[in-house]
């Protein structure tokens, strides 16, 4: 199954990118952004990733998708235009074949969204411990 695959590999990149953070974030959210001619289908991504980050750093993080069109370039009209993914994918002007894809083929990362742990602070202890210092009373 392609997504499955596609997952696995989203997860290691998000985990280099998460071990590489110095205060260990939790993720909530990861964007991606996915092209139409990829032929991930967004609802088996999401199930995917839901089902291999359980129990993992990533577990509850939510998956948002962003699909991007597929865009083509005709070199004879010298235009772009949108094929239809399945049916026809040759210039609907001049009938060229398919020879250049602007966009639709994207696979990425967006940006991950993260809470970082409040590091600690450092307050000097002696301030917690002064109030005890109470005095017996003779
Ligand atoms: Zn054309």
């Amino acid at each position: 199954m392609h997504e499955v695959d596609m997952t696995k590999a989203l997860i290691l990149t998000v985990r280099d990118w998460w071990q590489a953070q110095p205060q260990a974030p939790t993720v909530t959210k990861i964007h991606l952004i996915v092209g139409q001619f990829t032929c991930v289908e967004p609802a088996s991504l999401r199930y995917a990733f839901q089902a291999q980050t359980q129990n993992t750093f990533l577990a509850g993080a939510e998956l948002a998708i962003a699909e991007v069109p597929l865009v083509a370039f005709c070199h004879a009209c010298e235009q772009e235009y949108s094929p239809q993914i399945g049916t026809q994918y040759t210039c609907p002007t001049c009938q060229s074949p398919m020879a250049e894809i602007r966009s639709g083929r994207e696979l990425k990362i967006d940006r991950i969204e993260c809470t970082q742990r409040s590091p600690p602070k450092d307050n000097p202890v002696g301030t917690i411990t002064k109030s005890a210092e109470s005095r017996q009373v003779e």
